[in-house]
């Protein structure tokens, strides 16, 4: 199945449950038999739907839901099946992509007291049969009540408007109302507004936010992430274990250790082992990568292969897909960042040229860095996991220690930063590390080859080193939750990359 239900919450005004939003998007579009569709959502301010209102449809003032189908069609079946003719003639088993539907919570919740939107618009146009029309749309709905029912509806008619649904008059306001209503039925358990007080927000969201759990966990196992540098390996862990323990950059080969990251949600425990992309090296620093990213394979209970959205497949893949099919452990595939693929019918020739490549257990498009069906994926890895007890305590998120994830957010600054060989040529070790009340007191040290690379990381004046320990000190305190002083010494360690000792140190084992 490959329903994508993509929700980007671009406001922090009311405060919601996007997991429940998503629910109720999925449960409406399976109950329209719409298993395989690919919708849109985005939250926003009053502004943004205001300047939307004004650039797409020319209208000036905020309205709370606005919708921009990608397919044409037209209502004809009160049953609220009005699109499955159209749809028939679509490819089988395609991703239908239905367009994009844009939200504004804050007006949407409002309109409780001040009278719908959705009844303004209609009953802007209708002569005499204006509130025939306006109740037929707003009316009694089934559901929650308050807030919660306002934003039920103004999702489920961005829905409709989506499959060709209209208000234009009362015989088309009929119709819709009746879809409308069924949906909502449909819909009626999803809690979408947070606890009152309760602000959303704009920071990316964990995918599967951890649970309390009970100490109740039957299943756990390693499920070992693979595919060639900058596939997005990194991102799908941080997003998945819902905090930032392996560091990111757009530069390939960030990641040198293998990491742990661990998702203990209702009775599974799932050991992600984010490795060091497979490629092809003479350099006996990247072949030491490569065996390690070999080694997790074996280790893993399933192993989650990482691809691209295109159709060709290049030598790198095909050396990942081969040591994957060596190892003999079963295997999923990952398309990962979808959200690059602009056409969504263009996903549909990659995941069928993709899926041929091996016998996978089952095939994602995902996209780590938006979340995009990313719940699915995870409820799909803790069914496939054997049974056993959790392998490590319940509230721990990697094996490695604070220490390591200091000098790792260092290096990923440095990463993000610097240019050309310096960041290859560069290590961090914490050297020193003193809690006092209220304030962390972190020393580290930066390792570089040559005297020439010390140079450029420290930069004109120390500006460089300055700008590396500004940012990561930021990081590092929202990461602890307190503040944070952070003291930065270079050093040139010649050959660090060669020496086992050193490396041993750094955990590249
Ligand atoms: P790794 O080398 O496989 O661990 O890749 P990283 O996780 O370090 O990601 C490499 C780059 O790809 C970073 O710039 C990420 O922000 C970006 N990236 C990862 N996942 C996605 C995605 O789903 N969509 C998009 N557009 N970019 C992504
Ligand atoms: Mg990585």
């Amino acid at each position: 199945m490959t329903m994508i239900v993509d929700i980007d919450n671009a406001q922090d005004s009311i405060g919601l449950d996007l997991d429940e939003l998503e629910r109720l998007f999925r449960t409406a579009l399976q109950s329209l038999g719409l298993a395989q569709a690919d919708l849109s959502v985005r939250l926003v301010e009053e502004g943004e739907i205001a300047r939307l209102n004004e650039r797409f449809l020319g209208v000036s003032g905020p309205t709370d839901v606005l919708a921009f189908p990608q397919l044409e069609l037209q209502p004809s079946d009160p049953a609220g099946v009005p699109f499955q003719e159209a749809l028939a003639s679509l490819p089988p088993n395609g991703v239908v992509a239905l367009g994009d539907i844009a939200i504004c919570p804050k007006l949407a919740s409002r309109d409780l007291e001040t009278g719908s939107k959705i009844q303004k618009e209609s009953t802007a146009q209708g002569p005499e049969d204006e509130r025939a029309m306006a109740s037929a749309l707003v009316g009694a709905s089934p559901g929650p009540e308050g807030p919660e029912s306002q934003l039920h509806l103004v999702s489920i008619h961005g829905l409709l408007h989506l499959l060709g649904h209209d208000h234009h008059d009362l015989a088309s306001a009929r119709l819709m109302a009746a879809a409308q209503t069924r949906l909502l039925r449909q819909v009626s358990d999803c809690r979408v507004l947070l606890a009152e007080g309760a602000k959303g927000s704009q920071a990316p969201r964990p995918a599967a936010p951890q649970e309390p759990t009970c100490g109740c966990v039957e299943r756990s196992g390693f499920v070992a992430l693979v595919g060639r540098p900058n596939v997005g390996k990194s991102t799908l862990m941080n997003r998945l274990i819902g905090s930032k323990v392996s560091i990111v950059s757009k530069k390939p080969q960030t990641t040198r250790n293998r990491l742990l990251g661990i998702v203990t949600q209702g009775n599974a425990q799932v050991v992600f082992i984010d490795t060091p992309g497979i490629h092809r090296s003479k350099d006996s620093f990247n072949r030491r990568l490569v065996d390690t990213a070999l080694r997790s394979l074996r280790e893993a209970d399933l192993i989650c292969v990482m691809l691209e959205p295109s159709e060709v497949v290049g030598p790198e893949e095909r050396m990942v897909i081969q040591s994957v099919v060596a190892a003999g452990n079963p295997a999923m595939l990952l398309i990962n960042k979808v959200d690059r693929v602009q056409k969504k019918n263009r996903l549909l020739p990659i995941i069928e040229a993709l899926s041929a490549l091996a016998h996978w257990e089952e095939v994602f498009p995902i996209s780590a860095l938006k979340g995009t069906n990313l719940q699915p994926l995870m409820r799909s890895i803790q069914k496939r996991l054997p049974k056993g007890p959790p392998l490590f305590p319940l509230d721990q998120l990697t094996d490695v220690s604070e220490r390591f994830l200091v000098a790792e957010r260092v290096r990923e600054k440095i990463f993000q930063m610097t240019r050309q060989e310096i960041p290859y040529a560069t290590a961090v070790e914490v050297t020193g590390w003193q809690e006092e009340k209220g304030l962390l007191r972190i020393a580290a040290k930066i390792f570089v080859e040559r005297a020439s690379q010390k140079g450029i990381v420290i930069g004109k004046g120390g500006a460089m080193l300055k700008k590396i320990g500004t940012a990561a000190r930021k990081d590092l305190e929202s990461f602890f939750a307190c503040k944070v002083y952070l003291e930065l010494h270079v050093a040139v360690s010649e050959g660090w990359r060669q020496s086992d000792t050193f490396l041993g140190r750094q955990r590249i084992v």
